[in-house]
């Protein structure tokens, strides 16, 4: 392709050349004009011819009256004369007069004519007066051979200029012929440089329509995994669904689950190709269906729009997506594990908008991530309500302390033989100035999402250890630990500064633990059990039976006591199998060396079919509901005094 300063200049040099040929080419024209217009004004020869034929009829006339004496031939004698002297005349003027200028030999015949013809003027004003003919008759015989010497000349003359103006004309003519071809070539070139252009302006709108075609794929494609982008998905084709019969439109929000931890490990290249080989993974199992669309949100968020029959089809297909991003990935030779979390938000109707639902699968997406990571969520209508709470309590809680909004209430735990009290459980509460009081179920995992666990725990171990001290001597009292402190580590200072703070026993605190702090970092979580152990404080191992890890824990680490959860008690009056689970239980405790208490005792039947069955410590509403020290204290009162069966033996703390 031709450089553009190139073509310009090109053109510039061919106009150039154009002007200067049309300059030229009027030169020439002017100037072969000039020269016809000669050879028609400059017929010399034909003139002095003329004057040859009067001279002859002079001669004539005057021979004639010189023979007959007639006075008629007299008369045309003299007007020859006149018309020669007239000749003569119309000789000194305009071209012949330049001829006879620029031939000498011209000039001196004619200057010899005029003194031949002025000397016989006076013989010429009446002939018939004149006696000698013979003599006039000599006197005028040069006249003609003088013409024919002028006419000579100017036919010489003639003959001369005719030759240059044809050497004139030829010339031009020469000059025309370079113009025409110079034109000729000229307009050819402007021509290539034109074709040249077009195909360089094809070329420019060609390239232009690329371009504007690529920018108008990258608006719409997320550049790293080549999926459409948030903006594409935001504009689906909805006659898709129309179409089909029975046929709704489902958005699923998926959020990939420890990618962060990966993309710092390993950098961001691995991370990209983690990403590119995520988005092959859901594009290969999305889009199989017609009107499916799958699409990069951004960072390590993607979003498919489905297309099924119903909410259970959704739910199972979101959950298809969720076993296929589990699956291991190879890249650059080594396998890397994540997962995913995912959102479902199902088209009411045909009216149905992406960004709405997107923005409810989102939510569900982010609901669930906070509770049950790697699984499917399913909006519904509540959700907005319950998440905006959530917000709520989650903002207010930082304060809740400082503002002695949070406080422990404790429930008894008795002797199931006795009715004697063998300790308490502290319990935190929350009750909140317009909403009233808040379960520790429903803002316990915010703050162990938002962080203020920390401080709620330490706190309740404070007032525990503090508020202990008011109970009959030997009655431990238990808090709930989240693994979340466990994991941290400061739970050792903690406890350990309550202690020195409050003066309580060490044996008089014991700390509840789930089962889910042994499916975290299982070394890390003994290790910091073994030491709280070690300062004497007991551990219990809560909600015992309704975690998922497996029982191999039990034997890696020495519980002091195991709490059977209350939904073991549900069904007791009913379901032989809960029983036989309690004594299985039993015997397994028994065999670690660890007690066993019994949570949501409501009914005396419970108590009795517990007792029964060899239970003897447990706690539940049938005994008391958590409440305020106070009134536990109160509560206390009345019960039989606490036995030495009630309080742990220090040996039983370390193995
Ligand atoms: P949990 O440790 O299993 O506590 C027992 C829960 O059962 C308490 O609920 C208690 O009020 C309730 N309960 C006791 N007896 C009965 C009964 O006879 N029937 C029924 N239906 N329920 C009974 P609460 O106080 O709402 O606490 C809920 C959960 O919140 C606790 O379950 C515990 O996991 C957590 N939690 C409470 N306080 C704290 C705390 O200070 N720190 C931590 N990390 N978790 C806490
Ligand atoms: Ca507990
Ligand atoms: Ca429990």
């Amino acid at each position: 392709m031709l450089p553009r300063a190139w073509f310009r200049q090109l053109v510039l040099v061919v106009l150039v050349v154009l002007a200067i040929a049309a300059v030229v080419h009027a030169r020439a024209v002017q100037d072969s004009a000039a020269a016809v217009q000669d050879s028609m004004r400059f017929d010399v020869s034909w003139i002095g011819a003329q004057g040859r034929i009067e001279a002859g009829q002079l001669e004539a006339k005057v021979a004639l009256y010189a023979a007959l004496r007639r006075p008629q031939d007299a008369r045309a004698a003299e007007m020859f004369y006149q018309i020669l002297l007239g000749r003569l005349d119309s000789w000194n003027v305009g071209g012949y007069r330049d001829f006879l200028q620029a031939s000498p030999p011209s000039q001196q015949a004619y200057d010899e004519l005029q003194a031949l013809l002025t000397s016989v003027e006076a013989e010429f004003t009446d002939l018939t007066k004149v006696d000698d003919m013979p003599a006039l008759l000599e006197r005028l015989s040069p006249v003609s051979s003088i013409i024919d010497r002028i006419g000579a000349e100017a036919s010489i003359s003639a003959v001369a200029k005719a030759a240059a103006i044809r050497d004139t004309l030829t010339e031009r003519q020469t000059i025309q012929d370079y113009l025409v071809t110079t034109l000729l070539i000229a307009a050819g070139v402007l021509l290539v440089l034109t074709a040249l252009q077009n195909r360089n302006l094809r070329a420019a709108h060609k390239a232009v329509q690329q371009a504007s075609e690529r920018y108008a794929y990258s608006a719409r494609h997320d550049p790293l995994t080549g999926l459409p982008n948030r903006t594409a998905f935001s504009h689906p084709d909805h006659s898709l669904f129309r179409d089909m019969a029975n046929r709704r439109a489902a958005v699923v929000v998926i959020d990939l689950d420890g990618f962060k931890v990966v993309n710092d490990t390993w950098g961001h290249i691995f991370g990209d190709k983690l990403l590119t080989a995520a988005a092959h993974r859901l594009r290969d199992l999305v889009g199989v269906r017609p009107g499916n669309v799958v699409a990069r949100l951004g960072g390590d968020e993607f979003v498919a729009l489905l297309n099924v029959s119903d909410e259970a089809e959704a739910v199972a297909f979101a959950n298809k997506i969720i076993e296929a991003l589990k699956r291991p990935f190879e890249i650059d030779g080594s396998v890397t594990t994540i997962g995913a979390t995912a959102g479902v938000a199902l088209a009411v109707d045909d009216n149905w908008d992406t960004l709405s639902l997107m923005a409810d699968a989102d939510l569900a997406q982010s609901h669930t991530k906070s509770r049950n990571k790697g699984t499917v969520g399913l909006y519904d209508p509540g959700l907005r309500e319950r998440v905006e709470r959530r917000l709520t309590l989650e903002n207010q809680l930082r304060t809740a302390i400082e503002k002695k909004e949070i406080f422990p209430h404790y429930q008894v735990q008795v002797d199931l033989q006795t009715g004697a009290l063998v300790g308490v459980e502290a319990l935190a509460r929350w009750h909140h100035p317009q909403l009233g009081l808040i379960s520790p179920a429903e803002f316990i995992p915010i703050a162990e999402a938002s962080g203020q666990i920390f401080n709620i725990g330490k706190y309740m171990i404070d007032c525990a250890c503090r508020d202990a001290l008011r109970l009959p001597a030997n009655v431990p009292v238990a808090v709930n630990i989240s693994v979340i402190q466990i994991m941290q580590g400061e739970i050792m200072d903690t406890v350990a500064e309550a202690l020195m703070m409050s003066g309580l026993a060490p044996q008089r605190l014991k700390l509840e633990v789930t089962e889910s702090v042994m499916m975290m970092d299982r070394r890390r979580a003994i290790a910091v059990l073994s030491e709280l152990r070690y300062l004497g404080v007991a551990i219990a191992l809560d909600d015992f039976g309704t975690g998922f890890s497996s029982l191999s824990y039990l034997s890696t680490f020495r519980w002091d006591e195991l709490k059977i959860d209350r939904s073991f008690l549900q069904n007791l009056d009913t379901d032989p199998l809960g029983l036989s689970i309690i004594q299985a239980v039993l015997v397994l405790a028994r065999k670690l060396g660890a007690k066993v208490i019994v949570e949501g005792i409501e009914t005396d039947n419970q108590l009795q079919l517990l007792k029964k069955t060899g239970c003897h410590v447990g706690q539940g509403y049938f005994f008391g509901r958590p409440a305020p020290i106070d009134t536990v204290c109160e509560l206390i009162s009345a019960m039989p005094p606490p036995t030495s069966a009630a309080t742990r033996r220090k040996s039983d703390s370390t193995r």
